[in-house]
């Protein structure tokens, strides 16, 4: 394993717990936040697994908690761990694409994460863990970011090309899409069975071995 750091670690955490950008200087004709920033994210010197998500939902920024709702319930069922081992830091580190609640659109949906957030700092946040080995890219946003042109042109196709990135020789961690665990994706899961009975046992295998 590389070098353990967590001075650089912590440095970074404290940076970004202070950021505003979003709210009081927010991108060119993009409304500010609407509430007072809470960025929320686990970051990690030792952790191997990367948990790479979307944005906190409301009982996130509330509690600060990051996956403290029913998504991360169903999320920790996929990964076969408990709260305590979940968020056990040199176990996982937990980064969303944005790390503030982002409010919600006129339906009432989650907005996306803040365009704002990994420009800003998703590169710095990845170079002060180098230990990681493994990257759950969590929905389209971190799909995108993570796996970059290799991402296909849909949610589902990516995720049905698991196995292609798993066993890609690139460089850096290797990278598994993950649908978002989100009540929203109950249908998306009956209708893709194979992710639960082909994709999730490598996963639980893999969250064995990297957590071990
Ligand atoms: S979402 Fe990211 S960039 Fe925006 S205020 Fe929060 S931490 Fe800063």
């Amino acid at each position: 394993m590389k070098k353990d750091h967590p001075d650089r670690v912590a440095a970074l955490e404290t940076v970004i717990a202070a950021c505003r950008i979003c709210r009081e200087a927010p991108r060119p004709n993009a409304p500010p936040l609407p509430h007072e920033p809470r960025p929320v994210a686990v970051l990690s010197s030792q952790a191997r697994i990367l948990i790479a998500g979307q944005a906190p939902g409301l009982k996130v920024h509330e509690t600060g908690i990051t996956f403290n709702d029913a998504s991360g319930n169903r999320l920790r069922d996929w990964l076969g761990v408990d709260r305590e081992t979940f968020y056990d830091r040199s176990k996982f580190a937990i980064v969303p694409m944005g790390f503030c609640f982002p409010g919600y659109d006129e339906k009432g949906s989650d907005l996306p994460p803040r365009k704002e957030c990994a420009p800003t700092w998703r590169q710095a946040v990845i170079a002060a863990m180098p230990q990681v080995e493994l990257v759950l890219a969590i929905g389209q946003y971190a799909q995108g970011w993570h796996l970059g042109e290799k991402r296909l042109k849909s949610m589902t196709e990516t995720v049905l090309n698991w196995r292609a990135y798993l066993g890609s020789n690139a460089e850096g961690p290797k990278v598994l899409p993950l649908p978002h665990p989100s009540w929203r994706n109950t249908g998306w899961l009956k209708k893709n069975p194979w992710f639960e009975e082909e994709l999730l046992p490598v996963l639980k295998a893999l969250v064995r071995d990297y957590t071990e």
